[in-house]
């Protein structure tokens, strides 16, 4: 194995996973380009040893088809910008092996949207699972994906991984793509091992007390996070939406509020199995109920074993703040995933923003804090206080499978099982 520190690029033809699915408007305009500046230091560490670049990304979701709104063309300018230099652009992924071929030290080649063809995901097209035949297709499949990544693996010397958000799934370009590279020329780029070291650090060195706080819309999502994090955490919070399921379970009466009736009995498992393990697991013990589902709604404090029929819970009311405050302060390591009210509205927003500012306060302190999740990092950026904490992940599905214990078959394919 090895690391990306200790590469020498200088001459050699470099092919690179990024993560420029960035969001764009209606004119294909970057609304954020987060993800293009998060790939920036292996891409110029790259380029400063003398090697070549070949960049290759995913944007939005094409279904294998070609979609000029999706096109990577739309993006060459600012990553050129963000490069200081002159981008080549690659109209079709799977021919561009001239123009890889004729790549010189220093230059860079972009390759159009990796999900113009299925083979990129590796999906059988135009039929479903149930249908007869699938099996079959699945198989042809499988054979074309291992010649896309062939055809990606044969533009380059050396293939580098530095898109964390789909390192979750097992695509031609994120994972299968490594078999065609032997263990001394593939690795992981900078961003990928910060992540992979930060959720490490957080699942198998945590300093105790090792604190989850698990927050968001609906248990079903999460369900397998929280397992895994009874094993491993001393105290566990759950918050927002899903917390009403665990207090509906218990016989609470939660009028309105979001909840699975089928996902009681699970609830009621994990109680048990936190009991067992000795896990300290905080549910809300007061919620702020608003009338109906928007900004403006009438709201009351009331206990969350007792909401009144028409009113749903819809933020964390003082006395659970109060609560969880105590144990976010006093603890050494904290996780946390999905918001605990319905932070987009401004009026239920308080509680979100007070668990932002006690992990920003822990970390001060000393605790090392791991954010992530699509809204926990949209809640920790509305209240400014991204930069302190240690580590805001990027990636959404693949932090919360990692969490789950899975290993992410992007790093797999680089670093073994
Ligand atoms: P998730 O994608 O599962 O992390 O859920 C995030 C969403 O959960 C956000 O859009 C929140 O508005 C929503 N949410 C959090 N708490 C509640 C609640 N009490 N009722 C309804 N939605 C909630």
């Amino acid at each position: 194995m090895v690391r990306i520190q200790d590469f020498n690029f200088g001459g050699l033809k470099a092919i690179v996973r990024v993560d420029f699915n960035v969001p764009l408007n209606e004119q294909g305009q970057i609304t954020d380009d987060t993800r293009i500046r998060g790939a920036l230091p292996t891409l110029k560490k790259i380029l400063a040893d003398g090697g070549s670049l070949i960049l290759m990304s995913h944007m939005g979701k094409p279904k294998g088809k070609v979609n000029p709104k999706l096109s990577l063309a739309q993006i060459a300018n600012t990553v050129a910008a963000a490069l200081d230099r002159k981008v080549k652009f690659a109209p079709d992924c799977a021919k561009a092996a001239d123009a890889a071929a004729a790549l010189q030290p220093g230059e860079v080649l972009l390759l159009e949207n990796l999900r113009f063809y299925p083979e990129e995901e590796g999906k059988p097209v135009g039929i479903e699972k149930d249908d007869p035949g699938y099996a079959d297709a699945k198989k042809r499949m499988k054979d074309s994906q291992a010649e896309f990544a062939h055809t990606l693996a044969s533009y380059a010397d050396v293939y580098v991984n530095d898109a964390f958000g789909t390192a979750h799934r097992r695509h031609a370009s994120t994972a299968v793509i490594a078999d065609y590279f032997d263990a001394d020329h593939k690795m992981l780029g900078y961003l990928m091992e910060k992540e992979v070291t930060a959720i490490d650090n957080v699942l198998r060195n945590a300093q105790r007390p090792f604190t989850a706080i698990i927050g968001g819309s609906k248990v079903s999502s999460k369900l397998a996070v929280i397992k895994n994090l009874l094993d491993k955490v001393d105290n566990l919070i759950i918050g927002g939406g899903m917390g009403f399921t665990f207090i509906k379970a218990q016989g609470g009466h939660i009028g309105d509020s979001l909840h699975e009736d089928d996902l009681m009995p699970e609830a009621l498992a994990v109680l048990e199995a936190a009991k067992e393990k000795g896990v300290r697991l905080q549910l809300s013990v007061e919620t702020v109920a608003g009338r109906e589902f928007s900004n403006d709604t009438e709201r009351q404090t009331v206990d969350i074993f007792n909401i009144p029929d028409g009113w749903e819970g819809m933020d964390a009311g003082e006395k659970s703040l109060a609560i969880w405050k105590e144990i976010i302060l006093g603890s050494k390591t904290i996780l946390w995933n999905g918001p605990v009210g319905v932070f987009e509205f401004e009026n239920f927003a308080h509680g979100t923003g007070e668990i932002a500012r006690y992990v920003a306060e822990a970390t001060r302190g000393g605790a090392y804090s791991l954010v992530g999740g699509g809204d926990s990092v949209a809640a920790v950026n509305k209240f400014g206080l991204a930069d302190q904490v240690s580590y805001v992940s990027t990636g959404g599905g693949a932090m919360l499978e990692a969490i789950e214990g899975k290993t992410l078959p992007g790093v797999a394919a680089i670093l073994g099982e």
